[in-house]
């Protein structure tokens, strides 16, 4: 008898099948994005320029864009921002940048968007916080004013509820009712069901108001993983909205990332989430665009969707000679990455692409045949020679100081011959 437990059926592998949701469009011209329904989820981001400043803000947008961004949504907060908001959508169609964008209000929305009518056009969907809308009956018409201004332009809102500005009245009705109760439930999973509530009453308030439910999105934003997988399971049990996924305040560094991943992933295994947001704060003088590439990232490693070339390095060890199979992994992955605006469209299929590289003999070969292109580097006290595999067959061995170019020479040709145009006739 051998040591392998029989069992009948194979293990089930991937993520459940995504939730049935109506489809939103959100749109610019003739670039579509579509968020829910048979879409695969969207990658959303956010700048973090004084809309204010046009010039600046439309930079960063296209720079957001080019990363990969398929909405981008910028603040509008004050008149000055509400009259730059139609200059920076101008100045974007003017660089060829088509991506929407979304116009993320608090406060005073619906006093700009009823004041600043271009800037209403100008955006493709307004994100709306209820819980920073006043109170009692003002609360309630400046939500109708914002849904008003949304039916008359045709734009799609996100109704984003967020536990730093969850309605008060709400949360204290609920807490009110729940003390009442023979078997009153913790305050914390009262402030929960008190965002999914919100969410809900509000998207279908926005109904009441003659808004089309393929126009609404919802989100129920936390800082805390835990809080933010219940939320959302109990959310996407109660509606068929689109959901935009994201962990507010996600913070700084591996400890942003590490939180976002984690709840994402988790939804997003079982179908649930049809847009995402990585809210990470950048470093003083860190790349905006970094938010983007772990949406991406978080999306791509879970098999989900395909944005760029992955390269798959081992982790280095004793075996390693030097640092320079850590220098030669990054330098191809920043070199995929700053070529796919262009290859995006000259190589399609060429974001599905396995690059391996790989620090010694051990598992070098092995990992690099099951790449479409690998590179096995010698380790300490290995031959220095490098082997190349291509679709799984060793071609070429290399030696010397120019190790580095001739690789990217050779990923850059299999490129051209596996994905451009001809490969395709
Ligand atoms: S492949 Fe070699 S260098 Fe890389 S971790 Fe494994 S043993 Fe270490």
């Amino acid at each position: 008898m051998t040591g392998l437990i029989a069992n009948s059926h194979d293990t089930v592998v991937g993520p459940a099948s995504r939730r049935k949701t109506r489809s939103v469009t959100c749109e610019w011209g003739d670039h579509r994005v579509q968020i829910g329904g048979d879409s695969p989820v969207v990658v959303q981001s956010m700048t973090n320029t004084d809309t204010a400043d046009a010039i600046a803000t439309a930079i960063q947008v296209k720079e957001l864009a080019l990363a990969g961004s398929e909405i981008v949504r910028i603040t509008v907060n004050s008149p000055e921002a509400a009259r730059e908001v139609p200059v920076i959508r101008d100045q974007l169609d003017r660089m060829g940048v088509s991506v929407p964008l979304c116009g993320d209000f608090h406060f005073n929305g619906h006093k700009l968007l009823t004041q600043y009518p271009e800037c209403a056009q100008a955006l493709s969907k307004y994100r709306i916080n209820p819980g920073n809308m006043g109170g009692g009956k003002r609360r309630d018409d400046n939500f109708a004013q914002m849904i008003e201004v949304a039916c008359r332009w045709d734009k799609p809102v996100r109704i984003g509820v967020n536990w730093g500005s969850l309605d008060q009245e709400l949360l204290a009705r609920m807490m009110d009712e729940n003390s009442g109760l023979s078997r009153p439930r913790d305050a914390q999973a009262v402030m929960r069901e008190a965002l999914v509530v919100s969410a809900i009453n509000n998207a279908q308030r926005a109904e009441e108001l003659g808004l089309p439910g393929n126009a609404i999105v919802l989100s129920c934003k936390v800082s805390h993983v835990q809080d933010l997988i219940a939320v959302y399971r109990e959310l996407s049990s109660r509606c068929d909205y689109p959901l935009h996924l994201g962990l507010t305040e996600a913070g700084m560094g591996s400890k942003g990332i590490v939180a976002s991943t984690a709840a994402l992933s988790v939804l997003l295994q079982e179908g649930i989430g049809d847009t995402i947001r990585i809210s990470l704060t950048p470093e003083p003088g860190g790349d905006r665009c970094r938010e983007v590439v772990v949406a991406q990232e978080i999306l791509q490693t879970m098999g989900l969707r395909a944005f760029t070339p992955m390269v798959i390095a081992c982790p280095g060890c004793g075996r390693t000679s030097s640092s320079f199979f850590q220098e030669l992994a990054d330098q191809i992955q920043s070199y995929l990455r700053v070529q796919m605006p262009v290859w995006r469209s000259k190589y399609p299929g060429v974001e599905s692409m396995n690059v391996a590289v790989m620090g010694c003999v051990v598992n070098g070969p092995g990992e690099s045949r099951h790449a479409d292109i690998g590179i096995s580097l010698p380790g300490t006290g290995e031959m220095p020679a490098a082997p190349v595999f291509v679709d799984g067959v060793r071609t070429v061995t290399l030696k010397g100081d120019g190790i580095a170019q001739e690789f990217q020479a050779i990923v850059q040709d299999y490129v051209q011959r596996r994905y451009g145009s001809k490969a395709n006739a």
